[in-house]
């Protein structure tokens, strides 16, 4: 008895050292792990109210969530065109946080269902850009993730589960803000069925891995290894709720307009139908896309219907890339401006240096990704040697554009 007085106790659940792993000594109190997890998630529950969804701690004011038109704004300033898929965006990640903070109200028994969205469209389009972009704007804990390293469990590979262990880490292991995440699943068109053809025996990063996928799509409890992967096996699962988690999911899903045009021209029969297949806009005929054509893909109508808003994404014509180039809010030609105004250049360019950089990332097939890395070699010299130099301007001619872009490609050819 005597013994059990002198024996540390947890000043918070009252077990003593011999029934805990370890306990903190403090100088007036003990506390043991689990008590320290649990004051853990009382304060971050406490922090949460800020995010979208979540209810303020009395329950009654809620945190502003941005209205669609808002939210659209708010991507103009960052991705060029792709009207229609800010707007499908704007909408699904409106009705999305209104869905969360509905449910977390209980008004009445109508249960809102999730908006998980596709995107269909090109690689270089904006796909990842827009579903980054959003969870900036709601400061939401984000991950992107390729569906192409997910297998079938027991297979070499990533299990499905090692999306959310990334989710976990960028929401900081604060499990409740991950459940309010958004999730990107890139390439999500690479793990289409492969069909009936007899050499794939076993279809293990294809349908099996969609089947995987569709648990976490649905909404259910997941067991997630915290450091993800299956190389610490001894590591304690955490689990975590997907039923709140917004899953993007985008894809350049080639050949698809081939899907949709066959499908057009099969709908267009009769005098009404033809004079319809005329108008078809044969150059974006993506924007004719409905869920039936990603199941002649190679989807399975469960994860079809588990993605139930579906957008596109235009390819980038020339006249977008130029603004790429200088309108977004960190435009390549704003980022490299303000680095040379940082060492007191101002930094300028001849006319036509732009269209030429344009040009060129048309020639080699980048899109707007290959402006960046045609954008760094024009300016490599220049940035190496400026800031040693007293000059107070830097003017960026065509010929010195063409000069570096030239001698580059010169070195790839030979
Ligand atoms: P995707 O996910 O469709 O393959 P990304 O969103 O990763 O393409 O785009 C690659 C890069 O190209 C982006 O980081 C961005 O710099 C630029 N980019 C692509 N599309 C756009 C766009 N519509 N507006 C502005 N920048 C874009």
């Amino acid at each position: 008895m005597k013994k059990n007085m002198t024996k540390k106790r947890c000043s918070f659940c009252g077990l003593t050292e011999d029934d805990v792993d370890m306990m903190i000594v403090g100088i007036d109190a003990c506390i043991c792990p689990d008590c320290v997890e649990r004051v853990h998630e009382a304060i971050s529950d406490a922090m949460l109210y800020q995010k979208p969804g979540v209810p303020s701690k009395k329950g009654k004011s809620k945190a502003k969530l941005p209205k669609p038109e808002e939210i659209k704004t708010f991507l103009d300033q960052y991705v060029i065109g792709q009207e229609n898929a800010k707007k499908y965006l704007s909408v699904a990640v409106y009705n999305h946080y209104k869905r969360i903070e509905q449910n977390a109200s209980n008004v009445d028994d109508v249960e809102i269902e999730k908006s998980n969205i596709i995107m269909v469209g090109e690689t270089g389009t904006g796909k990842t850009l827009l579903a980054r972009t959003i969870a900036k704007m709601l400061n939401v804990p984000f991950t992107i993730v390729d569906a192409t390293v997910l297998t079938e469990a027991g297979y070499v590979g990533e299990d499905v589960e090692s999306i959310l262990s990334r989710l976990l880490q960028s929401a900081d292991y604060n499990v409740q803000s991950a459940e309010k995440g958004i999730v990107f699943i890139d390439e999500i068109d690479k793990i289409a069925r492969k069909g009936d053809n007899p050499s794939i025996t076993r279809d293990v990063s294809g349908e099996g891995v969609q089947q995987g996928l569709l648990k976490l799509l649905e909404g259910s409890l997941v067991n997630v290894p915290p450091r993800g992967g299956r190389k610490h096996p001894e590591q304690p699962f955490i689990e975590v709720n997907t039923k709140d988690i917004l899953f993007i999911c985008g894809g350049a899903f080639n050949d698809i307009d081939k899907i949709i045009s066959r499908r057009l021209n099969s709908q267009s029969m009769g005098y009404k139908a033809v004079k319809e297949k005329e108008n078809f806009d044969k150059e974006n005929i993506l924007q004719y896309l409905i869920p039936s054509d990603l199941k002649n893909f190679g989807l399975i109508p469960e994860i079809i219907g588990r993605l139930p808003v579906s957008t596109y994404l235009l390819p980038l014509d020339r006249t977008a890339l130029y603004r790429i180039l200088t309108e977004p809010k960190n435009a390549i030609v704003k980022q490299y401006v303000r680095l040379f105004d940082m060492d007191g250049i101002k930094l300028e360019f001849e006319g036509p240096v732009l269209d030429y950089i344009v040009d060129k990332a048309i020639e080699f097939k980048l899109g707007a990704r290959g402006l960046r890395s045609i954008f760094e070699t024009v300016m490599v010299d220049a940035m190496y040697e400026s800031p040693s130099r007293k000059h107070k301007e830097m003017y960026i001619t065509l010929q010195y554009a063409k000069d570096r872009v030239e001698k580059l490609t010169r070195l790839f050819v030979a």
